[in-house]
């Protein structure tokens, strides 16, 4: 699924590589989050002490890493990447701490799925700097205390409803990451357009941008797809004509809704009266995880106002109706 939300591969991981701002005044969008940032890191770089900790929200591939990367290279200090899944034990966690200098940023990414035991263990490091390991076995084993140099903890998540109270108490700066306008992908676009050296009309990079669903990563993806089109079937050029043709050969409709999210909403009009449906139902009909559609698939959805939550679960809009060709009254 070209809009979903990881990025695994070898070649998606060198083309956001290749793609990711280096600084705030490259960073295109997000204008509240880096506002406040710029003032934080200028601060703490006055003082000359670490930046405090700070956790990033949002769905994926909104540039979390990317602001991560950007946090470091604004701070002039190393980066350390890690996950919340990959920190299995509490050595693990230890092993990272201990490579870390003065100032430096240790990102922690889906920091929300992290053992319970690694979690606490990360309280007295990231409120005092130090961690009590227990070194040893049996009547031997004794605790140590392990001081640390001061650090900035950068986490992200999708919710941050996810993480626990005492966790989230622990980040001195929280930032939400919003949806980009389609102005702001337009010009994320052209930028990318620029560094793979494609030509690119401006009418075209909108077009790609109205169907990236508010997210850089989604950008880039179609940008890629677009320019091997152009390339076979044209001169080259990105051009609006080009976009459309290349957009709907993937399966991407004019809002930027692929296969998958039009499977959902004509499932819950086809079978559901358009709702209310529960997310598990859902799930279970459509062939996907629970974890998938709260993550990547349904959120779009709601900002865009094709869907909305009710106590009672999730119903389709007039508006999904419509832009789905079903008339408002339509019933099975
Ligand atoms: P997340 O960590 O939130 O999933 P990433 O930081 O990995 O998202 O960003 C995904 C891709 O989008 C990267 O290739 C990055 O280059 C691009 N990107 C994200 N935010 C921006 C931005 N503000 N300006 C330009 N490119 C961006």
């Amino acid at each position: 699924r070209i809009i979903s939300g990881d990025s695994s591969t070898t070649e998606e991981i060198s083309l956001e590589k290749s793609l990711r701002p280096h600084y705030l005044a490259e960073y295109i969008g997000q204008e509240k989050v880096k506002r406040e940032l710029s003032i934080y890191i200028e601060a703490a770089k006055n003082r000359e002490e670490a930046l405090d900790h700070v956790l990033l929200y949002g769905p994926p591939g909104l540039g979390k890493t990317t602001m991560a990367m950007v946090i470091s290279n604004e701070m002039d200090v190393a980066i350390r990447t890690t996950s919340g899944p990959a920190i299995e034990k509490a050595g693990d966690l230890v092993a990272l701490l201990n490579e870390l200098e003065a100032g430096d940023v240790l990102f922690i990414d889906e920091i929300h799925r992290m053992p319970r035991l690694v979690e606490e263990m990360l309280y007295s490091a990231m409120e005092d700097y130090f961690v009590d390991i227990i070194v040893g076995q049996g009547p031997t084993a004794h605790p140590v205390h392990f001081p640390l140099p001061p650090f900035t903890l950068v986490g992200a998540t999708t919710r941050a409803g996810l993480l626990s109270a005492p966790l989230r108490d622990r980040f001195g700066i929280v930032s939400h990451m919003e949806y980009y306008t389609v102005e702001e992908l337009s010009d994320i676009v052209l930028r990318s357009a620029d560094i793979f050296n494609t030509e690119i009309i401006e009418s075209g990079a909108i077009e790609i941008a109205r169907r990236s669903r508010g997210t850089p990563r989604v950008a880039n993806r179609l940008l890629k797809r677009v320019r091997d089109y152009a390339q076979v079937e044209s001169n080259g050029v990105i051009k609006k004509q080009i976009a459309d043709e290349a957009l709907a050969m993937l399966r991407i409709d004019q809002e930027g809704l692929d296969f998958v999210d039009q499977k959902l909403l004509k499932t819950m009009i086809e079978n559901y009266h358009g709702g209310p449906v529960g997310l598990s139902t859902i799930a279970a009909n459509i062939g996907e995880e629970i974890e998938t559609i709260e993550d990547m698939v349904e959120p779009y959805l709601l900002q865009a106002g094709f869907l909305q939550r009710t106590p009672r679960g999730r119903i389709v809009t007039h508006m999904g109706y419509t832009h789905l060709g079903y008339p408002i009254t339509y019933t099975d």
